[in-house]
C-alpha cells in the first residue's frame, strides 16, 4: 500500500541514515537500559511518536526527522518499547490500517452524502 511505501521511502532515504547515525554518535548507550541502571550500547533509533501512524506525508516526514521525537535503544528495547506500546505484530498493524481506512473515509465523504442514502458501510 502507498503508506507503507512512504514509510520505506522515508526510512531509506541518505537523510534518515546520516540522522539515525548523528544520533547514535551523540547518543551511544540505550537511553531505557540507563533509566533502569543497565550500560547497554545504543544500535537502533526509536520514534516516540510513530512515524507510520501519521496520515499526511508532510507528517511522517516531520515524525522521522524531528530529532526531539527520537531515542537511542538498544534492539531489546526497542522491541519491548513497540511491544509494550502495541505496535508490533500482524494485530496492531491491521488496527492501525482499520484506524487509518476510516479516517480517510470521514475525510473524502463527510458532508458529501445526503441524509437520505444511509450508510455505505
Ligand atoms: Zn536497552
Amino acid at each position: 500500500m502507498a503508506k507503507d511505501m512512504e514509510y520505506q521511502q522515508l526510512i531509506h532515504a541518505s537523510k534518515w541514515l546520516r540522522l539515525r547515525k548523528l544520533i547514535l554518535t551523540r547518543t551511544p548507550l540505550c537511553q531505557r537500559c540507563l533509566a533502569e541502571g543497565r550500560t547497554t550500547a545504543a544500535t537502533e533509533v526509536h520514534h516516540i511518536r510513530p512515524v507510520e501512524e501519521a496520515i499526511a506525508f508532510n507528517d511522517k516526514q516531520q515524525r522521522m526527522y524531528d530529532q526531539t521525537n527520537l531515542q537511542a535503544l538498544c534492539h531489546d528495547c526497542h522491541v519491548r518499547t513497540h511491544t509494550e506500546l502495541g505496535r508490533s505484530g500482524r494485530k496492531a498493524t491491521k488496527k492501525r490500517n482499520e484506524k487509518q481506512v476510516k479516517q480517510i473515509i470521514k475525510k473524502f465523504f463527510d458532508g458529501e452524502r445526503g441524509e437520505d442514502r444511509g450508510p455505505i458501510f
